[in-house]
């Protein structure tokens, strides 16, 4: 029995806790489940949206006359293929990767330490960070990734895209219309001590982002280039704390939007609009949005 629900908020389900009713929400718990949910958004003539952890997401306050897919219970699998390789589901959570992988004596997963979300939001985003160990180096999914099954959206046919001919970008996959069902990681072997230790690093990185005090969906625009971080140019606009209703450009980081209570959608994209603004007015800049609009 699909499971779903009608007009379910998705500010429950956006770490930015923003976001209006959506049409039809299904929680497939099977592939063949999957299937199905696909096949109503065509024959109801709607659109799809697949949602994972909601970490990456700026949702309307209107809503969504859609169809949303979540990938959670049935689809938070990992298993390990090979003694160097592992097949993960979309709906497991990162961190259950990161874990995961470090118990099996794997390297390759660190980098995801404190990055949240699931692991199909995380392939389909191509998420990552600077290496720690070399910061002219940046890490990401792509740089671990085998294969990847997904189905298109468009024929409802599954198929199994080898790494090559993904087409990987910066906080990109390139896998617009299609859903994630698995992926396949190749990994090294390495002392669980050494791999604890690179954890610790990644984590400890990431600890400026308790200042962020409030809710919040990662980096707001993408860095246009890694000597210009989005977050610096918006900061030398004079924008870090600009607020429009609940919404902040956080002080804590300017390409972190936060939500300090009852922000809606407007505001923030109000905000996007005055930091796009100032950016192209002082620098000559377009910043490219890295949050996903729904
Ligand atoms: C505090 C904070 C810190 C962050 N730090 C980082 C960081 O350092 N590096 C980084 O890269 N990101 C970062 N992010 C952003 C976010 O965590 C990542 O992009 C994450 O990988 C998104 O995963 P998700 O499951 O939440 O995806 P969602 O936000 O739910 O979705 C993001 C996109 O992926 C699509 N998607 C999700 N699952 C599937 C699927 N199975 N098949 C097809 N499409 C799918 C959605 O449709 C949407 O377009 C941060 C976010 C927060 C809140």
């Amino acid at each position: 029995m699909l499971r779903r629900e009608y007009g379910k908020l998705l500010s429950r389900h956006t770490t930015l806790k923003i976001g209006g009713p959506v049409f039809c929400w299904i929680e497939p718990e099977n592939i063949n489940d999957l299937f199905n949910a696909i096949t109503i958004a065509g024959d109801v003539q709607k659109d799809l949206a697949i949602i994972g952890a909601g970490s990456n997401i700026l949702a309307r306050e209107q809503g969504f006359d859609g169809i949303a897919v979540y990938l959670g219970r049935g689809f938070d699998f990992i298993e390990k293929e090979e003694d160097d390789i592992v097949r993960v589901g979309p709906g497991l959570p990162v961190s259950l990767l990161v874990k995961k992988t470090a118990e099996w004596g794997l390297t390759g997963c660190e980098f995801l330490a404190g990055i949240p979300g699931s692991f199909g939001g995380a392939l389909f985003m191509n998420a990552g960070t600077r290496d720690i160990e070399d910061p002219n180096r940046m890490r990401e999914v792509k740089d671990i990734v085998v294969d990847v099954d997904v189905i298109n959206v468009k024929n409802i046919k599954k198929e199994t895209l080898k790494r090559k001919d993904i087409p990987f970008t910066y906080r990109s996959s390139g896998l617009d219309g299609r859903c994630v069902i698995s992926g396949r990681l190749k990994l090294e072997k390495a002392g669980e001590e050494i791999i604890r230790k690179r954890m610790g690093s990644f984590v400890k990185s990431r600890e400026w982002m308790k200042k962020l005090g409030f809710p919040s969906a990662g980096s707001v625009f993408k860095n246009p280039d890694s000597a210009m971080p989005a977050g610096r140019l918006i900061e030398e606009s004079g924008l870090k704390g600009a607020r429009v209703g609940g919404a902040e450009i956080s002080k804590a980081h300017a390409n972190f939007i936060v939500n300090t209570g009852g922000a809606t959608s407007k505001d923030v994209m109000e905000l996007i609009e005055l930091a796009r603004k100032n950016v192209r007015d002082k620098f000559g800049i377009e910043l490219e949005l890295e949050l996903k609009l729904i």
